[in-house]
C-alpha cells in the first residue's frame, strides 16, 4: 500500500493579546517579540522526526498559532530551508496564519521571499463595535491595508477567517461582513460560528448572543452569499474558489499523515513493520516543550493497530473557533 500524503504542522503558540473566545494553545507575549530560540526548538523537534520519515516526502507545511506572524522572515527561511534541504518536495503548500494587524515592521514580500506561498487573516468581522467586543487587537482598516499588500507582494492565495453570531450582531451586520469579505476575493474564506468553550472568558462570563434561530438565519445567509460569489463549501466551515481548497486541512479529512512539531502539536505518522499507527504529542506550555526537546520526551502513542482500524481524527485537529 502507498504511503499517505504527509503534512507537516508547525504550532507557534504566542499572541499578542489573548483572545477572550479562544481555546487554541495560544499565550500571551510577555515580551516585545517570541524568544528567538524557540526556532532553534523547533529545528531540533524536526531533526528528532527525521528518522521515523525516511524516504518520504512533505506535501504541506502548514504555520499555525498563535500568531504565526509575529516571526520574522528569516525564521521561516530556516525552517522551509531546512525542510528544503531535508526532503524532497512534491508541491510545496507553505501556509502562514495570523491576525490582520500582525505583520509588524516586516512586510509581506519578507514571507513571499522567506517561501510563504499561502496566508491566512484573521480578519473575522469589518465592524468596530464588534472587533472590540471579541478582544481583537486589529482594525478593519488594517484588513484592507493586509489584503492590498498581499495584491502588491502578488500573494493571490489568501483566505480570510471570518466568524459570524457575534455578540449583539443583528442579521444585516452579519450579511455585511460576508458582502465586504467577498468584494476583497480572497481564493478562501473560513466561516465559522462564534462558539464558547471551556476554559475560555467568554464560557466563564457569556456575552449576548444571538438565540439559535437568528444565528441559524446568519449563517444561512452567509452560505447563500459565498456560493453566489463562487465560494464552494468543501469542509464544515471552509469555502474555497476553484483549485483554492487548503491542501493542508484536507490531508486530515483524508486520514493523511502529519507531522506535527511545536508546543502542543499533535501528530500521525503511519508505519509500516509491523503495521501502525504512532501518534505523537507535543507538551503545550513552550517552556516545558522547549525543556522537554533538549530532553527528547515526548509523548508516543504507538497503537499497534492495522492501520483501517487506527484512523480517526485527534480531538485538536479541528479548532472550533477561528483565529
Ligand atoms: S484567536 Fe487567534 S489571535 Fe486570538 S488568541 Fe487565539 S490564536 Fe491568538
Amino acid at each position: 500500500m502507498p504511503d499517505p500524503s504527509l503534512a507537516l504542522y508547525v504550532h507557534m503558540p504566542w499572541c499578542v493579546r489573548k483572545c477572550p473566545y479562544c481555546d487554541f494553545n495560544s499565550h500571551q507575549l510577555k515580551s516585545a517579540a517570541p524568544d528567538g530560540s524557540y526556532i532553534d526548538t523547533l529545528i531540533r523537534d524536526f531533526d528528532l522526526e527525521l528518522p521515523r520519515l525516511a524516504g518520504r516526502r512533505i506535501d504541506t507545511v502548514f504555520f499555525g498559532g498563535g500568531t504565526p506572524s509575529l516571526f520574522q522572515p528569516e525564521d521561516f527561511s530556516r525552517l522551509l530551508g531546512l525542510c528544503g534541504c531535508a526532503w524532497r518536495w512534491r508541491r510545496c503548500g507553505n501556509h502562514l496564519g495570523g491576525q490582520s494587524g500582525d505583520h509588524r515592521a516586516w512586510t509581506i514580500r519578507g514571507y513571499r521571499d522567506a517561501g510563504i506561498n499561502r496566508v491566512s487573516l484573521g480578519a473575522q468581522t469589518f465592524s468596530t463595535r464588534a472587533l472590540e467586543l471579541l478582544g481583537r487587537i486589529h482594525s478593519a482598516d488594517d484588513t484592507h491595508r493586509a489584503v492590498a499588500e498581499l495584491r502588491a507582494a502578488r500573494l493571490d492565495n489568501f483566505n480570510l477567517d471570518l466568524m459570524y453570531a457575534l455578540p449583539q450582531q443583528t442579521a444585516e451586520e452579519a450579511a455585511e461582513d460576508v458582502r465586504i469579505a467577498c468584494a476583497l476575493a480572497p481564493a478562501h474564506i473560513s466561516y465559522y460560528q462564534l462558539t464558547l468553550e471551556p476554559g475560555t472568558v467568554f464560557h466563564s462570563r457569556p456575552p449576548p448572543l444571538p438565540d439559535e434561530d437568528a444565528a441559524w438565519q446568519i449563517q444561512s445567509t452567509g452560505q447563500r452569499m459565498l456560493a453566489e460569489a463562487g465560494y464552494v463549501q468543501y469542509e464544515v466551515s471552509a469555502y474555497a474558489r476553484e483549485g483554492r481548497r487548503c491542501r493542508h486541512n484536507v490531508n486530515y479529512w483524508l486520514f493523511g499523515d502529519y507531522l506535527g512539531i511545536g508546543a502542543g502539536a499533535h501528530g500521525k505518522l503511519s508505519l509500516e513493520l509491523p503495521q501502525r499507527i504512532l501518534r505523537t504529542t507535543k507538551p503545550k506550555q513552550p517552556r516545558e516543550y522547549q525543556e522537554q526537546a533538549r530532553r527528547a520526551a515526548w509523548q508516543i502513542h504507538d497503537t499497534q493497530q492495522p492501520l483501517a482500524k487506527a484512523h480517526s481524527l485527534p480531538s485538536r485537529t479541528y479548532p472550533s473557533n477561528s483565529c
